[in-house]
């Protein structure tokens, strides 16, 4: 088992990070599952160009809610990390100073998370751990798993693990108990994550029977992978308009009238 120290030059950037962007914790989710769908985009590439062994049928993001030990854990199939990855990407968050950076970016929240690698450890703004495992697509790596309780201090150690992909294991600090509600994270799915374009499952699809609805056994997909400003006009019929509509506004009634413009920056439009 590695040990080490993740290279910030402030004994303890969390804390900081979670006062800084207090009024956003929520974005923690759609930060990492964003980063799920990059991988899977790029195995995606990476199968399409290379001969890679393997089954890649179902490359589906799953979120799994854990109430009993507390965890969220977002997991995907996609490109995975090497040890020199997870090294390089992970540990090493490039800040000269903490307070420099703190100072300088203050009223900029947007800019920082993305644009700084700080995707990733908006997951500490609600987990008192994070546990990553993950094993890269390729050959002869080893499958890694990284540790994390919001020090800068983590572990990592080799573990077996089958498939490419990683899963990110968030243990939900006592002060964040919301994320370990199923109607918070869905409403956070649909929020965020509704129009991205690789599956995500979040629980289960439920069916009517019997006065009662019934768990099916298959994955409950939240978002649209394809929706219906990237089809073209001539493959939608009145219906798509219709749904993409009720999608976007719930609470609403039906739609008036639908006009499909399929225009570029700049336009001009007048009525
Ligand atoms: P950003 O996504 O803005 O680069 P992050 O801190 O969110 O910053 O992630 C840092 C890097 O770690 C990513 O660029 C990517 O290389 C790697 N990474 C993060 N999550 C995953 C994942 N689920 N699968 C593969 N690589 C990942």
């Amino acid at each position: 088992m590695q040990k080490g120290k993740i290279g910030v030059t402030t004994e303890n950037i969390f804390p900081i990070i979670k006062k800084f962007l207090y009024s956003d914790h929520e974005i923690f989710l759609r930060e990492l599952v964003s980063n799920a769908v990059d991988a899977t985009q790029k195995l995606k590439t990476v199968i399409s160009t290379e001969s890679i062994e393997g089954n890649f049928d179902d490359l589906k993001i799953k979120v799994l809610l854990d109430k009993e030990k507390k965890t969220l854990t977002i997991s995907d199939k996609g490109i995975g990390m090497t040890h020199e990855e997870i090294e390089n990407y992970i540990n090493q968050i490039a800040f000269s100073s903490a307070g420099e950076f703190l100072e300088k970016y203050k009223d900029k929240k947007e800019a920082i998370i993305g644009h700084f690698g700080l995707g990733f450890y908006s997951s500490f703004m609600v987990s008192e751990r994070v546990d990553i495992y993950s094993k890269s697509y390729k050959k002869d790596e080893k499958a890694i798993k990284w540790s994390c309780d919001g020090s800068p201090e983590y572990s990592m150690e080799e573990i077996e693990k089958d498939e490419f992909g990683t899963d990110i294991v968030l243990h939900i600090a006592e002060d964040s108990k919301e994320f370990l509600e199923e109607n918070r994270i869905h409403e956070l799915l649909r929020k965020y994550c509704k129009f991205l374009p690789v599956e995500i499952a979040f629980g289960e699809e439920t069916e009517y029977k019997d006065g009662k609805e019934i768990p099916t056994g298959k994955d409950k997909i939240i978002n649209e992978t394809k929706p219906a400003w990237r089809r073209k006009p001539a493959d939608l019929k009145d219906e798509d308009y219709r749904k993409f509509y009720v999608d976007l506004y719930p609470v609403h009634d039906e739609p008036l009238f639908n006009i499909h413009l399929n225009v570029d920056y700049p336009f001009n439009l007048k009525v």
